[in-house]
């Protein structure tokens, strides 16, 4: 298969990248069929938002930083579009907040999950827990493939990182007591709307300022408090909701094409 070049200069330039690198994980057996129809919806809400992080993301990363610091047994579970997607951020961040990796896939082969982990070790993670019969624990009242899970892994974490995951599971492990944080580009999702931090953006730009945020408050555990203290999912996604009306309020009066103004990342 020969990729497609992409001409740097067109508008959605970004956004043909990351289609071309789905595409070809695909080829190579590491995303699955169903993969590139959840990336289209995800692209459709990404659309709305304007491909920008917006201010109730950029919250939610701060309290995903700060639960990820603050926690004991913290897992990040990863399926076909993420490793695909961010592999080396996926790693960089399991780094810095002392996170384990798990392979978690609702269309589940032993081949596709033995792809995800070389992929990631590629990327420099030593560990990838939850392939094949490493997955031998089993969570409750879940039909799918995504049930099965490590022992030593989603088993025992206190929280759980999902990017890009289906709503029954993330239902599933909250019932179980642990904390789930969601990426997810639809806030009115099953798993945006039944997270406990709810990340409201693209996985490929959410990743490294989760990445940055967790290397910045690192050191400052009593700002990781604060920060959690201060922070409302539920109000937080209703900020998420409120600000693709406003957009389309604002398309449909003016009938022009508007972009988001840039908002900076502060401390
Ligand atoms: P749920 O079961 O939670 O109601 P769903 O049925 O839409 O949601 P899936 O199809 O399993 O769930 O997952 C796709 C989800 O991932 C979608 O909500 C989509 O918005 C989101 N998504 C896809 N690509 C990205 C991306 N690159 N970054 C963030 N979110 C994405």
């Amino acid at each position: 298969m020969t990729a497609i070049k992409i001409p740097p200069e067109h508008p959605r330039a970004e956004s043909l990248r990351i289609r071309e690198k789905l595409v070809e994980h695909y080829h190579k057996g590491v995303v699955a069929t169903a993969g590139l129809i959840a990336h289209g919806r995800g692209e459709a809400f990404d659309y709305i938002l304007g491909e920008k992080t917006t201010k109730p993301a950029l919250n939610a990363i701060k309290a995903a930083a700060a639960t990820l610091l603050t926690t004991e047994k913290a897992v990040i579970s990863v399926n076909g579009n993420t490793a695909a997607l961010v592999a080396e951020e996926i790693v960089r961040l399991a780094n810095v907040a002392k996170a384990k990796i798990e392979a978690n896939l609702f269309y589940r082969s032993f081949e596709r999950e033995l792809k995800i982990k070389e992929l990631l070790e590629k990327a420099g993670a030593r560990e990838v827990l939850g392939v094949s019969e490493d997955a031998s624990a089993r969570i409750p009242e879940l039909g799918s493939e995504r049930r099965r899970v490590d022992p030593r892994g989603i088993l025992v974490a206190d929280v759980v990182l999902v990017p890009l995951e289906d709503g029954d599971r993330t239902e599933a492990l909250v019932k179980m007591g642990k904390k789930v944080i969601a990426i997810d580009l639809n806030p009115l999702s099953r798993t945006a709307q039944e997270a406990t931090i709810t990340i409201v953006d693209n996985v490929v730009r959410a990743t490294p300022k989760l990445v940055e945020t967790t290397g910045k408050l690192k050191q400052d555990l009593k700002k990781c408090q604060e920060i959690l203290l201060n922070f409302d999912n539920k109000e937080n996604l209703a900020e998420s909701i409120t600000l693709i009306k406003e957009r389309l309020s604002k398309l449909a009066e003016k009938g022009e094409y508007l972009t988001l103004e840039d908002e900076k990342h502060e401390f």
